[in-house]
């Protein structure tokens, strides 16, 4: 089965952007994105919460599309601190990513907590950029495509469908190393992650979905990694942060 993905490109900002750097970043990618007829790939940035209105304002018009980085999976309540995946629908966010492996090490997410998120971003009618990858050490013991697996079978609810649902595949040893796995090794992982998808969900919902891979992806690098059959774009983080950089990875 050929299914045609359309190109993803995703700036995770992470705890980047206040107040002018910010919204200059945002102000610059949409005069970019405004100053062609024609896209043939979506570009999503996901700033810091506090500046998710100000950068909706920002791109409006321009086709870019907002998202933010993490949501809790209670629609609302006494979560001091936390964000309901409805709050951010709210302020125009159409995507939100779950699961990054700063979240999963710094902040104790297991599966199950990515899971939770996954489905509460479903119901408030947002696009989960689910976000799964292995260590270097789980990588070196050989264990690459075990721990993506289970990652896969314990962090996608069952409302995952191609139409709210993107899988960043991001070897955590990559993330702002400056290093990335061989083209072949990523092939290989985002092969075997649409076997699995096709296993639990259906084949057309696994030719369907889009699968990001993340981790030390520049202007350099970006061509040929886009080129792989199973990579349908990319999730960046430090060089998302420079119109110039973002821009020439959203070309390539
Ligand atoms: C990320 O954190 O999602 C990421 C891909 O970071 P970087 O591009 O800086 O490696």
């Amino acid at each position: 089965m050929t299914v045609s993905r359309r190109p993803l490109i995703a700036g995770n900002w992470k705890m980047n952007g206040c107040g002018e750097s910010g919204m200059d970043l945002a102000r610059q990618l949409a005069e970019r994105m405004k100053g062609r007829d024609h896209h043939p790939f979506d570009m999503l940035v996901c700033p810091p919460f506090t500046m998710l209105s100000r950068v909706g304002e920002a791109v409006a018009g321009s086709g870019i599309l907002l998202g933010a980085q993490d949501c809790h999976h209670q629609p609302a309540g006494a979560y001091t601190g936390n964000v309901s995946a409805a709050m951010l629908a709210d302020v125009g966010c159409a995507y939100v990513i779950v699961g990054h492996s700063e979240r999963r090490a710094q902040h104790g997410e297991t599966d199950a907590v990515v899971k939770a998120k996954a489905e509460a971003a479903h119901i408030a009618g947002l696009i989960a950029i689910v976000c799964i990858g292995e260590t270097e050490a789980e990588r070196n013991a050989g264990n690459t495509l075990k721990v993506i697996k289970d990652q896969l079978a314990g962090s996608l609810p069952s409302s995952m469908r191609a139409v709210n649902t993107v899988i960043a595949y991001e070897p955590v040893w990559a993330i702002g190393t400056g290093r990335t796995p061989t083209n072949d090794e990523v092939e290989q992982v985002h092969a075997c992650i649409r076997d699995r998808l096709t296993d639990d969900f259906g084949e057309a919902e696994a030719q369907a979905t889009r699968l990001l891979y993340g981790g030390s992806m520049n202007a350099e690098n970006a061509g040929e990694l886009r080129a792989l059959p199973d990579v349908d774009g990319g999730l960046v983080g430090g060089a998302g942060l420079k119109a110039e950089t973002f821009w020439a990875i959203c070309e390539a």
